[in-house]
């Protein structure tokens, strides 16, 4: 729409001008949601700014098992936010951020559990570690 100088207002909080880094995660519904899910994971380094987000997801220095699930929860929460975007844009119902959060978490766990890894498996404790974090 851009590209066609147009511009469209956000259908999650109405801000006039809805950009990519809005959704992701300068938009209140948005940011709210990925500190919802996130908060456990992102302790005091969560963004509202998209560049800063990839940053801090391209980091090192955490175990093997944060950086999965920080993936997997970036991914997750990406996916389902555009398609409440998408819902609203459509006309569908809307849902509120705190039901989006919830449909995030279960559906990493979810994920989590088809993996289907058993012990002795290095990520046994995936699904232990996500219920600790959310
Ligand atoms: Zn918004």
């Amino acid at each position: 729409m851009r590209s066609w100088e147009k511009t469209q207002s956000c259908m999650l909080c109405g801000e006039p001008d809805e950009t990519q880094d809005h959704l992701h995660f300068a938009c209140p519904y948005s940011f709210t949601g990925w500190l919802r899910v996130g908060g456990g994971l992102l302790a005091d380094e969560a963004s509202p700014d998209w560049m800063d987000t990839l940053n801090f997801l391209h980091l090192g220095g955490r175990n093997l098992m944060d950086q999965i699930l920080l993936c997997m929860m970036f991914q997750t929460t990406v996916y389902y936010l555009w398609q409440e975007r998408n819902t609203r844009r459509h006309e569908g119902p809307w849902i509120p951020h705190e039901q989006t959060s919830r449909l995030i978490i279960k559906s990493v766990k979810n994920r989590i559990f088809s993996l289907g890894y058993r012990f002795p498996h290095k990520l046994t404790c995936l699904l232990r570690k996500w219920i600790e974090v959310t």
